[in-house]
């Protein structure tokens, strides 16, 4: 079995489409939805898991390729360089999870791993480069 995660994007016209639906129906995946962000008439986002066999991954992304939906496979960890952290808190507002956030009273930046959904938002903006994907590991 190989699990991956996934950054779906879809087109405004396909929202209400049971795209999930037709993966576990279809090809018997496994899949968990970890974040969704999905608006009638406008562009959707979700970030899932995709649990099956190779095949049953073949045959899921080529559905999702011949619907349009554009996946970014994400890794599984993002990780905190302590030394390059000026603890500006500029993180927890673009980070979507939860995994970081301003702990009292000294309001300090805290990185809780678990709770990342490696969206790579942090790693986006952080204006220190104090965190990073791993990218080592990917959709197979
Ligand atoms: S944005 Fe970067 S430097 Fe600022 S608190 Fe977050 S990780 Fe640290
Ligand atoms: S990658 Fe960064 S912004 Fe995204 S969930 Fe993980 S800690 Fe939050």
């Amino acid at each position: 079995m190989i699990t991956n995660r996934l950054l779906l994007h879809f087109p405004n016209t396909m929202v209400d489409q049971p795209i999930i639906y037709r993966l576990v129906r279809e090809f018997d995946l496994v899949v968990n939805i970890l974040k969704a962000d999905i608006n009638p008439q406008k562009e959707g986002s979700m970030i899932m898991e995709m649990r099956g066999t190779r095949e049953q991954h073949q045959q899921g992304m080529a559905l999702l390729q011949e619907l349009g939906v554009q996946v970014q496979p994400l890794s599984r960890t993002v990780n905190r360089i302590e030394d390059r952290c000026v603890q500006c808190g500029y993180c927890t507002s673009v980070c979507p999870s939860g995994a970081i956030y301003l702990e009292t009273p000294g309001m300090e930046t805290r990185f809780d791993i678990g709770k990342c959904v490696v969206c790579g938002s942090c790693v986006q903006y952080c204006p220190f480069k104090a965190m990073e994907v791993d990218l080592g590991i990917a959709v197979r």
